[in-house]
């Protein structure tokens, strides 16, 4: 596990208004866990809602345009996720790489965007179950970070996060083993040293993302290389989001 682990919260097209007082209860209970990186991505609409009602943890968003300005209806760029009050980004998740047919060189170029306008970035990558039984897991994570990665980087642990998130994990109750985890984690790190040199690569922490609950979070998070874990649907009520923070605290601890 990472220096300090990272546990981020994906509310999706989840939330409204009354789900702020979710967020006040995070944030206040993780002031008391302060060994752990706590942080909430909710929906566009909630962003300055949030990022006014918390305290400690980070706000971020999950998705932006990779313009900055201009006639895109609909589309909202990285500076003005930043004005509402995020400072971190999601980008290439599978599921905008999926619905919205998000391609590699896309997802590059919102990165990019994302982090000229200042904001920290959490890269998605993920392989389906078939890549996964095909046995080309790790060079299809690779190829697809390889595209959607810049070309260069600077402070990376200051701008950088990985979240590895096989698709088939996501929102199923379904996992890869500790091992494969691992596994994978320690291919991306390669990676990141092929790409940016080991001293760059050494700072990035990659996350896992799929199905990490309270009672699989302890396991998950003291896996050889995570760094800490994206979720999603456990992170839409403060109990059982800071039941992640708390076993993230405890593996720390060890
Ligand atoms: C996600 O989509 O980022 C995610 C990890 O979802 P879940 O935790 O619900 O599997």
């Amino acid at each position: 596990m990472a220096e300090r682990p990272y546990i981020v919260g994906n509310w999706k097209m989840n939330g409204t208004r009354a789900m702020l007082s979710e967020a006040r209860a995070i944030d206040r209970s993780s002031q008391r866990l302060m060994k752990v990186e706590v942080a909430l991505a909710p929906p566009f609409t909630l962003i300055h809602a949030v990022h006014r009602e918390v305290e400690q943890i980070g706000v971020g968003a999950q998705d932006c345009h990779s313009g900055t300005e201009g006639a895109n209806t609909g589309d909202i760029s990285a500076s003005m996720v930043a004005d509402a009050g995020a400072k971190f980004v999601i980008l290439g998740h599978s599921e905008r790489r999926q619905d919205h047919a998000e391609t590699n060189a896309l997802v590059r170029s919102k990165v990019e965007s994302a982090l000229e306008a200042g904001i920290r970035v959490i890269l998605c990558c993920g392989e389906s179950e078939e890549t996964r039984d095909e046995g080309k897991a790790e060079s299809f994570v690779a190829r697809q970070l390889k595209g959607s990665l810049p070309e260069s980087l600077d402070n990376a642990d200051e701008v950088l996060t990985i979240a590895y998130e096989p698709i088939w994990a996501i929102g199923t109750g379904r996992t890869p083993t500790v091992e494969d985890i691992s596994a994978m984690h320690r291919s991306i790190r390669a990676l990141l040293v092929e790409l940016y040199g080991e001293e760059m690569a050494a700072q990035v922490r990659i996350l896992y993302g799929g199905s990490v609950n309270p009672d699989n979070a302890k396991e998950l998070l003291a896996a050889d290389e995570v760094g800490g874990a994206l979720v999603g649907g456990a992170s839409l009520t403060a109990e059982s989001f800071l039941g992640i923070v708390l076993a993230a605290a405890e593996v720390q601890e060890q």
